[in-house]
């Protein structure tokens, strides 16, 4: 698991906001503000972090259905940020995504036939009976059955659907799979069949996941190492384990005492934050200063930058080593 297959170098994405009143002058919401990571082949790596932190902007601008304002991204040795609109249509034959709502992202008056069949059209993949033999076989390989491919969307439920999703993005054959907040609609029991789908068609087809997701416990489940967003930035990334077990970061310590244990007689010590993400930002140093309980006169000044305090655990936090927190 050493081949880097993506690599995002300083990513961006600033977003112009009109000012009130009379001012003609704009200011920019940093979207994603210098993002910077790398995916190996065969993992997944996981996103996560809370509403409006950045990260399926940044799922976005890998595939580039949004243009990063800054940055570079390369996929498998290409850089797809200086690929023209229809070398990148052919690049997205090996990258694809999976979206969080499966209903909204299926075309209600296309059959599944249909729906599946129009990335193979797209890619020129098959000729008409070679794509019909090919929606049967994803149909099964992601669970359902062949007679599924004339029906429409809304006669499935939204597992069901979610496999319809899955089975789209395979058909091209892809190395990578963005999957953004794929089991964040489904109810608690199928989210775990579609998450293990995912993990048995991840071994069966040697597929590399992107897996951007809010709930801690749901990147878990399925993620080698986890990417923790805050307000646009990378704040800690590192293996699964480490993270879950020895977070470093006072933001990833928050996120994770609110992730519900299963155990009644387990009692958590919740950390408690101020304020919400909707504050106005701090013009200078650590993003997460109004809201840290250990924010110090440094956190205000000087800018935290994400890096490797232990093997393979980045953070970017001045005092990730304190013992108070
Ligand atoms: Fe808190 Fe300072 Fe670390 Fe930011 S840099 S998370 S304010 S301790």
């Amino acid at each position: 698991m050493t081949n880097v297959l993506l690599k995002v170098e300083q990513l961006k994405k600033h977003f112009p906001k009109k000012k009130k009143g009379f001012s003609k002058t704009t200011d920019v919401v940093k979207a994603v503000d210098g993002v910077s990571f790398e995916v190996y082949e065969g993992e997944t790596l996981g996103i996560v972090g809370e509403s409006g932190c950045g990260k399926s902007t940044t799922g976005r601008m890998i595939m580039r259905l949004l243009e990063p304002t800054d940055g570079k991204i390369y996929f498998n040795g290409i850089e797809l940020t200086s690929l023209s609109k229809s070398e990148m249509r052919k690049a997205r034959r090996d990258l694809q995504m999976v979206f969080q709502d499966p209903y909204a992202s299926l075309n209600p008056r296309h059959t599944v036939e249909q729906i599946l069949e129009e990335p193979l059209i797209v890619h020129g993949i098959g000729n008409k009976s070679v794509r019909k033999e090919m929606v049967k076989e994803f149909l099964q390989i992601v669970g359902l059955n062949s007679y599924h491919a004339k029906r429409y969307p809304h006669q499935f439920s939204g597992g069901q659907r979610q496999r319809i999703g899955i089975a789209r993005a395979l058909m091209t054959n892809p190395k990578l799979i963005i999957a953004d907040e794929p089991v964040s609609a489904l109810d608690v029991s199928i989210q775990a069949q579609v998450l293990n789908l995912m993990k048995r068609l991840q071994e069966d087809l040697k597929l590399t996941y992107i897996f951007i997701a809010h709930d801690l416990g749901v990147v878990r489940h399925i993620s080698d190492r986890v990417g923790v967003m805050y307000l646009g930035r990378l704040v800690e990334l590192a293996e699964c384990e480490s993270l879950y077990e020895e977070p470093l970061h006072p933001y990833t310590k928050v996120l994770l005492s609110s992730v519900p244990i299963p155990d009644p007689t387990y009692q958590k010590e919740q950390i408690l934050i101020q304020g919400d993400v909707a504050e106005s930002l701090p013009k200078n140093g650590c993003l997460f200063q109004q809201r840290c309980p250990f924010a110090t006169e440094a956190c205000k000044t000087i800018v935290p930058e994400l890096k490797e305090v232990k093997p393979g655990h980045s953070v970017a936090c001045h005092l990730y080593d304190e013992p108070q927190q």
